[in-house]
């Protein structure tokens, strides 16, 4: 079994931090017993990943020269 310290989103402790389930989407959730809140790592992810997605397909070249 791998425990990974994970920083909290707010406080950034690592010590207060405690699973708390899983998201609905399968995604691992925290909570910060320090700030009473819950988070999720995965928003990071997601968000480089649909970075890709504003680009059209098709009518805009890159430029390259
Ligand atoms: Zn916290």
């Amino acid at each position: 079994m791998v425990i990974k310290n994970v920083p909290c989103c707010y406080c950034l402790q690592t010590h207060s931090v405690r699973k708390y389930g899983k998201a609905k989407s399968g995604y691992q959730r925290y909570m910060c017993k320090h700030c009473q809140r819950t988070f999720q790592l995965r928003y990071v992810y997601s968000a480089y990943k649909n970075r890709g997605d504003k680009y059209p397909k098709s009518g805009v070249k890159p430029i390259d020269s």
